[in-house]
């Protein structure tokens, strides 16, 4: 399974050093870098197949690629024969692709904390779900 050349498993790899995401594309690239690097991190399939193109890049077999990105090396190859993008297919996606934030939820707030961005509306949220939180332990509102 492992088949990691030596050099690659200690360099610290960075995808990007100007975005953290695409908005466009739905990449986050911190996720994707994270992978990358070995983290456990779950990925949108739109990130697996970017992450998979970038380590295909740098000379990594298509077994390597899927143990990182927790794929298959079947799925892998199917990107790369397919030009790097998902295969069309009459069933649907397994996994459930993440939806696009949007303002006043947690995770956007952290996209612009990432971004260096300042959202009143996320910063409000983000506070009233904190205060939820230390009360309730939930960061749900309550129903
Ligand atoms: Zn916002």
């Amino acid at each position: 399974m492992g088949n990691f050349p030596g050099s690659f498993a200690r360099e610290r790899i960075y995808v990007s050093t100007t975005d953290t995401f695409d908005a466009e594309a739905d990449l986050d690239f911190i996720a994707i870098e994270a992978v990358i690097n070995g983290d456990p991190v779950r990925l949108t399939t739109a990130e697996k197949i970017f992450a998979a193109r970038f380590l295909d890049g740098r000379g990594m077999t298509p077994s390597a690629i899927a143990y990182l990105i927790r794929s298959t090396a079947h799925t892998v190859r199917g990107w790369k024969d397919n030009g790097w993008k998902r295969r069309d297919s009459a069933t649907p996606p397994p996994v459930k692709e993440r939806e696009e934030p949007v303002c006043g939820e947690r995770r956007m707030y952290r996209r612009h904390l990432a971004a260096g961005e300042s959202c009143d509306v996320c910063r409000a949220a983000n506070t009233a779900a904190d205060r939820r939180y230390r009360l309730t332990g939930s960061t749900e509102e309550a129903a």
